[in-house]
């Protein structure tokens, strides 16, 4: 169920629930190849690029989605999604284990992906769970036969740190690293390791995250956090973990990727996102938020989708039934309150 958040702000204030796992806390500990390994635990952070990346594409859909909580109902997990969760589940567990290929490490993996399969609130497909384990499977077998990583810190949590020291604490956001690990394909220097699942093409997914916030929010939190270089020493590159799915009869394929940081643009990617944070901390219930026609329609992988919310900004009310509140109740059913004047299509 999501919650209804009367502001904006509060939506981007609501990273103190990870303090008592982030900047403050240690993780569990494990023993890999090169030593102690830092272990957290697997999710979406509570204030990462997820949360913000809607705003920097349109106001209008900022709003929809994180301050009014208007969605479309769902009676599972989407395939895709389920997918993600689970190979992040079972790479991880992988890593944390040595890189075993043992029966018990293969079983490990599983209960990893089953357990964070059954936090969804919503059922996911057997289909899903199928395709996720036969990936995770494929990935195991091509790289245990090829130089591995050496682990620092797995499902790393860094934050909520500021981007500026001055910065108020709605500004300050978290990320959840995929890995900190030695990368061979990087000389053997450290590196964020980010893994990506993707039905496109492998170059397709290098050549979005060659320029893209995510990583450097990764990274720009790593340099500030003291769970980030302060413990570990610095990053040389952030580094994909593509996996292209396979379907069918077709098999995965598998590219790693080391993707250079120039300081030129974190200086100004640092400076843009404080303005774009404190634009979206101000976005209320009520706040006549401007809309970006030009994200109406979005490329994803290879594929143009619609923003979930085209119907809404094109019929308004009329496209109502599509739609639940943030409480689960029918959009049309909604009163105006003292704190929702303006109704939630529009
Ligand atoms: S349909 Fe277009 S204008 Fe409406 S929320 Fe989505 S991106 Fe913004």
């Amino acid at each position: 169920m999501r919650k209804t958040n009367a502001r904006a702000g509060m939506q981007l204030r609501e990273v103190s629930g990870a303090i008592s796992q982030g900047d403050g806390a240690q993780g569990t500990s494990g023993n890999n190849e090169g030593g102690s390994v830092k272990i957290g635990e697997g999710g979406a952070s509570s204030a990462g690029w997820h949360k913000l990346q809607s705003g920097l594409r349109c106001q209008k859909e900022f709003q929809l989605e994180h301050v009014r909580g208007i969605h479309k109902p769902q009676v599972q997990t989407p395939d895709y999604f389920a997918i993600g969760i689970g190979v992040h589940a079972g790479r991880a567990t992988w890593f944390g284990n040595k890189f075993r290929t043992d029966t018990a490490t293969w079983e490990k993996v599983k209960h990893a992906v089953r357990r964070d399969f059954e936090k969804q609130k919503l059922p996911v497909t057997v289909k899903a769970e199928s395709a996720c384990l036969s990936y995770l499977e494929q990935y195991i077998a091509y790289w245990s036969m090829r130089p591995r990583p050496t682990p620092v810190a797995i499902e790393w949590l860094i934050g909520p740190v500021p981007f500026e020291p001055d910065d108020p604490f709605f500004m300050h956001r978290t990320a959840r690293l995929d890995d900190v690990s030695k990368y061979p394909e990087a000389g053997g220097h450290l590196c964020i390791g980010e893994l990506k699942t993707t039905s496109g093409g492998i170059q397709d997914v290098v050549n979005e995250y060659t320029l893209h916030g995510q990583p450097l929010m990764q990274w720009t939190l790593f340099k500030r956090s003291k769970r980030g270089e302060k413990k570990f020493g610095p990053v040389k590159h952030v580094m994909l973990d593509v996996i292209k799915k396979g379907y069918g009869s077709e098999k995965c394929q598998f590219h790693r990727q080391p993707i250079p940081i120039t300081d030129y643009s974190l200086a100004w990617y640092s400076r843009d996102l404080r303005a774009q944070l404190k634009i979206l901390s101000g976005i209320d219930w009520n706040t006549d938020t401007p809309r970006n026609i030009a994200q109406c329609t979005r490329v994803v992988g290879r594929a143009r989708v619609n923003c979930p919310y085209l119907d809404l900004c094109r019929w308004g009310k009329s496209a109502g039934t599509q739609y639940r509140l943030a409480d689960g109740g029918f959009m049309n059913s909604w009163r105006p309150s003292e704190e929702q004047l303006v109704p939630p299509w529009k």
